[in-house]
């Protein structure tokens, strides 16, 4: 018979497999029976809510068959089985969803390690055999179908005489090597003991026949391998943490235990258990259109959702988990969830209950927080962001900013605490990265008075701006006009000097094109001589990230270039305007508008002539 090749990706992958370089060899069993638990789930699904198929629920199994003799091991399920078609579809291609992330990484060999997140579940076989064989009816076909192969040189597929709807799975185990034995997947204990390990939940039966020697005579039982008791449905005490670690990365395929576990049982108007996970890093698509938020929603421990995404807000899309609440329906459809008041409060108490526990990370083991902020902070300030501050009460709390004082994160709780006497305003800055804010002009001498807040992400200005205020201290960006520490006489003093120095700003402007509102001096700059100021709502922080958004505005900050009256530059300029050198005060105009922008880390459009300018005035 001719044989079928594979798809190209699907062809190096079972190549990868099939010369292992991964290492845990046994996870194929668990990818196996996890596969049949769901073709069960699909059955029992499809019972419920399409009365032509009728579904004996005490007669669903898993089996495993081991035989020495034939060197095979057979897993067995009377699940949903596949078409012709959907073997095809599903063992000829790798699952889809991980498919094109696999082929841009497919040739690095130490992202193996991710290789969960890719559903390679049943290519996995093929590390432990040298020939699968998969034979399997559809409960919506009266013909089965057998698909074989030895490996990457491709299938075969043709009817076959199964009479019952289901799949069977039968590997012809690897000869042993020096190095590795496969043997031990044929013995009764070992595949017990696999069981008792990865698969213990699955909460159908998972069975195999066993010997035994009583009493000198060989006798035949079957055994059931699991006891399955869903893990959410025990008590937190019974279950070590190692287990629900093993659940985590096994049902939501990651390669890292997960930061945290929230267990709980919930009882009230609404009744519910809940086992969620907030992952330690983000999967590779969370940032990604492709990434779908929800829990997994059972009810009496029956599969009755994949991914309910109305159990959790978008701000904590990250949250995995599963739901278990006697008090929805089974046959609870897509369309009627949306209003389904059940649903609805669960969701409000998921809601508080996930915040108070990451309140509680944040407090009690800061470093675990800012792992997770690093990773999920920016969806916490979308949070707020997209709702325009509506949720800001909830999420304002959990927000970290780096400080200027402290060097490392801070809360906005933490920050006010700490103002001094006379502070009324929580000083932030903005910049690429935080050794450039350091540097920026108008840091170096607020910063030794206040405290400042380093914001480096493009995010961070609109997120503070959307909450406004916090415990009624306004935000203010160092880099406003507002932004200054003068007193009273200062400030008129400056006003002064302002004043008396109008003309010769009017001839500085008039050669930059309006590219600043105005020129003035300041007292806000300690060492430096220039620096570029916003007036209104736009800084240029914010410019700057509106530009990079998609389908961008170009919207403008208005700029004002101040220069440190205090700075020698101030007294030149004021020279060179009294001696009437006024083409050579406009040069150096350009150049300091060119030297605040640099700093401010924009670009500059005529960098030949600043540079020409330079020359000629260091030759002067
Ligand atoms: P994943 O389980 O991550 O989707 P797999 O490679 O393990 O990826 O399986 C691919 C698909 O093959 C499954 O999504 C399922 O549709 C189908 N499949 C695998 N095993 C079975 C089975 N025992 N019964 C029915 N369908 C199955």
């Amino acid at each position: 018979m001719k044989k079928k090749q594979f798809k190209a990706e699907s062809k190096k992958l079972l190549d990868m497999m099939i010369h292992s370089i991964y290492t845990n060899k046994e996870i194929f069993l668990r990818e196996l029976i996890s596969n049949a638990s769901d073709a069960l789930d699909k059955l029992s699904y499809q019972g419920l809510t399409d009365k032509s198929i009728k579904v004996n629920k005490n007669n669903l199994e898993i089996r495993l068959i081991p035989n020495k003799e034939e060197k095979t091991l057979t897993i067995t399920d009377n699940g949903i089985g596949m078409t012709k078609e959907e073997l095809e579809e599903n063992l000829g291609t790798i699952a889809k969803s991980g498919s094109e992330l696999f082929k841009e990484n497919m040739d690095d060999k130490k992202n193996m390690s991710i290789i969960g997140q890719f559903g390679v579940g049943f290519y996995s076989a093929f590390m432990v055999s040298d020939k699968v064989k998969v034979s399997s009816k559809s409960i919506h076909s009266d013909k089965g179908y057998t698909w074989i192969s030895s490996g990457a040189d491709g299938y075969t597929l043709e009817e076959c005489d199964k009479k019952e709807n289901g799949t069977t799975i039968t590997l012809y185990i690897k000869e042993n090597l020096e190095e590795e034995s496969y043997d031990e997947f044929l013995e009764e204990a070992h595949l017990s003991s696999l069981i008792k390990k990865y698969s213990d939940y699955i909460h159908y039966p998972i069975r195999m026949t066993v010997k035994s020697m009583q009493e000198e005579k060989e006798i035949e039982e079957d055994k059931t391998l699991n006891s399955m008791i869903p893990i959410w449905h025990k008590k937190k005490k019974d279950v070590k943490e190692e287990e629900y670690n093993d659940f985590y990365t096994d049902k939501f395929y990651d390669y890292e235990k997960p930061l945290h576990i929230i267990q709980s049982d919930v009882e009230g108007r609404s009744s519910y258990k809940a086992l969620l996970f907030i992952p330690s890093h983000a999967p590779f698509d969370y940032y990604s259109k492709n990434y779908e938020k929800g829990l997994q929603l059972y009810s009496r421990g029956v599969l009755i959702m994949e991914k309910c995404s109305e159990l959790l807000p978008d701000y904590f899309s990250f949250v995995k988990g599963i739901i278990d609440s006697e008090d929805i329906s089974l046959n609870i459809s897509r369309e009627t969830l949306q209003d389904n008041c059940q649903i609805g409060m669960i969701a409000k108490s998921l809601e508080t209950k996930i915040r108070k526990e990451l309140e509680s990370i944040l407090k009690n083991n800061r470093e675990d927080y800012e792992k997770f902020y690093n990773d999920f902070g920016m969806q916490l300030k979308y949070g707020i962001y997209s709702s325009y501050g509506m949720n800001k009460e909830q999420l304002q709390d959990l927000l970290l900013f780096y400080s200027s004082k402290d060097k490392k994160y801070v809360t906005l709780k933490e920050y006010t605490e700490k103002m001094i006497e006379g502070q009324n305003k929580i000083y932030y800055a903005c910049g690429e990265s935080l050794d450039k804010i350091d540097l920026l002009p108008q840091v170096e001498r607020i910063k030794e008075k206040y405290e400042i807040l380093y914001l480096t992400n493009y995010m961070d200005e609109f997120v503070l701006k959307t909450i406004m205020n916090y415990n009624s201290y306004e935000f203010l960006n160092i880099a406003d006009e507002k932004a200054d520490l003068d007193s009273e006489e200062e400030k008129d003093a400056l006003k002064k000097a302002n004043e008396e120095s109008k003309d010769m700003f009017s001839e500085m402007k008039e050669v930059l094109d309006a590219q600043v509102e105005s020129i003035n001096f300041t007292h806000k700059l300690k060492n430096h001589p220039v620096c570029l100021t916003s007036k209104g709502e736009i800084s240029v922080e914010m410019e700057k990230a509106l530009k990079e958004m998609p389908n961008g505005e170009n919207i403008k900050a208005q700029t004002i270039m101040e220069i440190n009256e205090q700075h020698p530059i101030s007294k030149k300029l004021k020279e060179l305007y009294q001696n009437k050198k006024i083409e050579e005060l406009k040069k150096y105009s350009k150049v300091l508008y060119a030297q605040a922008r640099l700093i401010e880390g924009l670009s500059i459009e005529n960098p030949t002539e600043i540079s020409n300018l330079i020359c000629e005035l260091l030759t002067k």
